[in-house]
């Protein structure tokens, strides 16, 4: 089939590739000139494994294109992908600016019978007020919503390899050309309506989200009354009804889905009447779980002023560079508060991070830099070079104090060797 997608970030791009992998022709378009230079060139924007890989094979094979010409790549294509950006506003409900923006230019350049197909995450309805701005067009038209489940940091694999894929249209037609595109893959497909699509996506995040601060929640629990997070988290996740996944207690979820899409679903909710209040206590959670590793590093250390502290992992999770909503963000800033110096290492996301704190606080190259001359050691991401630090990296530190806000290290070897050890749920 021929595809444009409009939109070329985490979603629109790894799309977009993996769609011309499966033999496609696509081209991807986004209005960042920048960008697409250096899609069009063979280079990812992105850190994402796998990607470049195979962004570089599909543009060499003629597959896959990128363009800042919508109006062209929409004309010469049977299907579009909207993946935009669906922010947040102030309030928590979801800016639908880009997508009506993206929805305005497929229509001025769509021809009869093009299907227009939602990607992006958006609350139950968005779709079906899409219509209005496509009849504008004159031409007749199939419309789908198809969310999308892709992990940052394992987003290629996540789309080839899908545990379901949502089928989401305005009617049978428009569902039927949108199972076509999936049609070499032999998972679950569930044909459903619009807002149904639109429902599932943000009832899997926000039950996600919701599993991560209930642990989180047991893990402050578990360290008031001397019990292991980590055993508590294996008994239950053994429970067939239960499951391991999604039970690593820790310092808060992230990045640019979970905080985002249980705040929209909360406002949704709201909108219509309905305070969800498992789902609000979710959000609060996680606002307090990462500032409990600034408390630890405080009670160790008596007070946070004048004091030099580490913080080990800046990206909301390993193997990306995105930092959207990420637990360090909070973290510096009240240590920044409390009047320490604050020395970042993180393998992929500095640059991110410089452009929001500059020179008010220290980079470092390597973990031991950041480590060298320290009065505490948070570890806030679970990279493998923060994994892989053993006792006598942090015997650098002025007073080797570790903080694990990610259960990353094996506490024993760091005792053993005389290092004040701490982590979340640990318990001792
Ligand atoms: P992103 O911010 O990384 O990328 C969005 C891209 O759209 C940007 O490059 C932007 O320049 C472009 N854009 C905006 N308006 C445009 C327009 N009118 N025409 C063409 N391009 C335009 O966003 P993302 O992380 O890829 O997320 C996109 C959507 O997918 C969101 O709704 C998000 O919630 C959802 N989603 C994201 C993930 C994820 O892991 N990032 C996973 C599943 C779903």
């Amino acid at each position: 089939m021929r595809i444009s997608v409009i939109g070329t970030g985490y979603v629109g791009l790894v799309t977009g590739v993996c769609l011309a992998q499966l033999g496609h022709a696509v081209t991807c378009c986004d209005v960042i000139k920048e960008k697409i230079g250096l899609i069009s060139a063979g280079t990812s924007p992105i850190f994402e494994p796998k990607l470049e890989g195979l962004l570089k094979k599909n543009l060499s094979s003629g597959r896959l294109k990128a363009t800042t010409d919508i109006p062209s790549a929409v004309s010469n294509s049977e299907m579009s992908f909207i993946c935009v950006g669906t922010p947040s506003r102030e309030d928590g409900s979801i800016d639908l600016t880009y997508i009506q923006s993206a929805a305005e230019s497929v229509s001025k350049s769509m021809k009869d019978g093009h299907v227009v197909t939602v990607k992006s995450t958006v609350v139950p309805g968005t779709t079906q007020s899409l219509i209005p701005i496509l009849e504008k067009s004159g031409h007749s038209f199939g419309l789908c919503m198809n969310p999308e489940f892709l992990k940052e940091g394992s987003a290629v694999d996540d789309f080839m390899n899908p545990d379901r894929i949502v089928l989401g249209g305005r009617d049978d037609a428009s569902r039927k050309a949108l199972a076509k595109v999936y049609a070499p893959f032999s998972c679950p497909k569930l044909e459903v309506d619009l807002s149904t699509a639109e429902m599932i996506k943000y009832a899997a995040n926000a039950f996600l989200a919701t599993k991560i601060s209930f642990i989180n929640e047991i893990a402050n629990m578990c360290e008031r009354g001397g019990i292991d997070v980590t055993k508590v988290a294996e008994g239950i996740g053994l429970d067939s009804r239960i499951g391991p996944k999604f039970l690593k207690a820790g310092c808060g979820f992230g990045g640019s889905c979970f905080p985002k899409d249980v705040k929209a679903l909360v406002s949704w909710s709201k909108s219509r009447s309905y305070v969800p209040l498992v789902i609000e206590s979710v959000l609060e959670v996680n606002k307090k779980q990462p500032l409990m590793l600034v408390d630890m590093a405080q009670k160790s250390l008596a007070s946070l002023k004048g004091k030099t502290v580490s913080v080990l992992g800046l990206s909301f999770k390993p193997d990306t560079d995105d930092i959207r909503e990420a637990p360090s963000l909070s973290i510096i800033q009240k240590l920044l508060d409390s009047g320490s110096k604050v020395v970042v290492y993180d393998p992929q996301s500095m640059e991110n991070v410089k452009r929001i704190y500059a020179d008010r606080i220290y980079y470092a190259k390597t973990p031991q830099e950041c480590l060298e001359g320290s009065d505490a050691a948070l570890i806030v991401t679970e990279w493998k070079e923060v994994r892989a630090l053993q006792p006598v990296d942090f015997k650098a530190m002025k007073r080797p104090l570790i903080i694990d806000g990610r259960r990353a290290l094996n506490p024993d070897l760091f005792i053993k060797a005389g290092i004040e050890y701490h982590g979340i749920g640990w318990g001792r």
